[in-house]
């Protein structure tokens, strides 16, 4: 990852395009899972907002349990001083939800796994919507012995991934890291009104993130990101491989974020549905 952590200011903000609202800066990793790079002046309180309540879903319950377990810092609003944690489990009497004690808590990494998107192979149309996709899953400190003696618990029961929130996620990760590194007017962005898309179940982002088929980091950091090019057809693609927690091999991800500096956008990536 690029040790550079802070980048030149944009001057509007890099979501809305707001040049006259105040600006605040924004964390191109958020600082929940201990990102460090920050973009000054680069997020007008309203998309401030609208990307923190994703951001803060994402970070209390589908990270919740490895930002605790692996001892990730984060703002002091998003710590939980709870003692107890409800975990959702199977009992003799079937599923349920169980409070477990915080040092017991197992803590569980679970991730979407999606196929290689469509733009990657020269594809210019937008394919059809496919269904909820297979998930990577990882658990830590799951001492079954002790959950079976202390809370009854025959086993954890893999949750829910926040599919919409993910994508939405990535792709705030991805759109950032461009504004960092290509500057606001250096590439024709495609994923800013999509990160700020809050309708539920939205697949505007859909055929934007996908996995990546560029092989994975050799030396393993807790997260990795590398922009990218690609030409296809006559169009050059910017896009950003993200694998976050790294370490414990989850997918790494494809997420389209612009194209080249005077490109036309693709007619399959202007509609926002
Ligand atoms: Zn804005």
């Amino acid at each position: 990852m690029n040790r550079r952590t802070s980048y030149d200011r944009p001057g509007r903000c890099i979501f809305c395009g707001d040049g006259a609202a105040e600006l605040t800066k924004e964390h191109i990793l958020p600082k929940a899972i201990d990102g460090d790079m920050v973009i000054p002046k680069a997020t007008c309180d309203i998309c401030q907002k609208n990307v923190g309540k994703m951001e803060d879903r994402i970070h209390r319950r589908q990270l919740l349990g490895p930002r605790s377990y692996l001892g990730l810092k984060g703002h002091g609003s998003f710590r939980d001083k709870r003692k107890r944690f409800p975990l959702k489990v199977e009992t003799v009497d079937g599923e349920g939800s169980v409070l477990v004690d915080r040092e017991d808590h197992p803590a569980m990494l679970l991730f979407p796994r999606y196929s290689i998107p469509s733009w990657f192979e020269g594809i210019e149309e937008k394919p059809a919507f496919t269904s909820a996709p297979a998930v990577t899953t990882r658990f830590f400190n799951v001492d079954y012995d002790l959950l079976w003696r202390k809370y009854g618990i025959l086993r954890p029961v893999v949750g829910q991934c926040l599919f919409d929130d993910w994508n939405r996620y990535l792709a705030k990760i991805a759109h950032c890291i461009a504004v960092a590194g290509f500057g606001v007017d250096g590439f024709v962005p495609l994923l800013h009104e999509r990160i700020l898309d809050e309708r539920p179940l939205t697949r505007s982002l859909q055929h934007f993130v996908g996995c990546s088929p560029n092989p994975p980091p050799v030396e393993k950091g807790m997260h990795f990101i590398r922009v990218c090019e690609l030409e296809r057809a006559g169009v050059r693609y910017f896009y950003v491989d993200i694998q976050l927690f790294s370490l414990f091999d989850m997918p790494l991800y494809a997420v389209l974020t612009g194209l080249a500096p005077g490109t036309p956008v693709p007619a399959w990536a202007r509609s926002l549905d």
